[in-house]
């Protein structure tokens, strides 16, 4: 097991293919330092769901390797690669239950303190309080009782609570209004905040306050640099 990762992430020659013959990504490389903000970008099919899978150990490379801490994904269990990356995809599960509960998954055995305190360390407590019974509102089936922009901040809060190394999300295409929006940036950008992140970004907010860009297309990498360059 892994006790400690800093967060690098390496792409050395990484190829992978869904099915023979078929090859999505083609010798991928770039390295990730740790704490940096990755936005990853292409158009659809090109490739960014699939780097998430291969950093997260969901498929292996079918040829070159995925190094974290230098050490090849092929060699990292399950287990332990779950303890220091955490995910937070668009549509995340909220199940019957109160905010809390939802919030715990994350850590079975966290107080209500440490939950409220991960709320809190996203400066966004006030937007939940607002729900009639606060953090102890029921969310209602899959979430059907709060906001969009709410939903998306219970899911921030349990990635808070489990606090991974490695970060990787991708971002929400619903539009919620220009405030909700601007409030729910500041609490992402207090989440990636000293871990390594890779954002499947849609928004050009996001974009611009990654340290990098990576772009896709066809399943190669096009470009890698700061907005600023691109
Ligand atoms: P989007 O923006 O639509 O989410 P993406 O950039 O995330 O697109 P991927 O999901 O990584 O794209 O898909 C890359 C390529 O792999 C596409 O050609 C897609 O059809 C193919 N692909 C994805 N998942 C599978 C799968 N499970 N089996 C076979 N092919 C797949
Ligand atoms: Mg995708």
């Amino acid at each position: 097991d892994i006790d400690h990762l800093s967060g690098s992430v390496q792409f050395d020659d990484a190829c992978f293919e869904y099915e023979p013959g078929r090859p999505v990504l083609h010798n991928i490389n770039f390295t990730v330092e740790p704490g940096q903000m990755i936005a990853l970008v292409g158009e659809t099919g090109s490739g960014k769901s699939t780097i998430i899978k291969l950093i997260s150990k969901f498929y292996l490379p079918t040829s070159g390797q995925i190094l974290l801490d230098g050490i090849p994904t092929h060699d990292i269990t399950s287990a332990s690669l779950a303890q220091h990356l955490g995910i937070v995809l668009q549509n995340n599960f909220l199940f019957t239950g109160t905010v809390m509960d939802n919030i715990r998954v994350a850590r079975h055995d966290a107080t209500d303190e440490q939950v409220i305190d991960a709320v809190r360390r996203l400066d966004c407590l006030d937007l939940l309080e607002a729900l009639p019974l606060g953090l102890r509102a029921d969310v209602g089936e899959r979430g059907g009782n709060l906001s969009l922009g709410q939903r998306q901040l219970v899911c921030f809060a349990r990635a808070m609570l489990a606090d991974p190394a490695i970060l990787i999300l991708d971002e929400a295409t619903s539009s919620v209004d220009t405030i909700t929006e601007a409030r729910i940036q500041r609490s992402l950008a207090r989440l990636l905040a000293g871990r390594t992140s890779f954002v499947v970004a849609h928004r050009l907010s996001t974009i611009r306050h990654a340290d990098r860009v990576i772009v896709l297309r066809d399943g190669n990498l096009a470009e890698a640099g700061t907005h600023a360059q691109l």
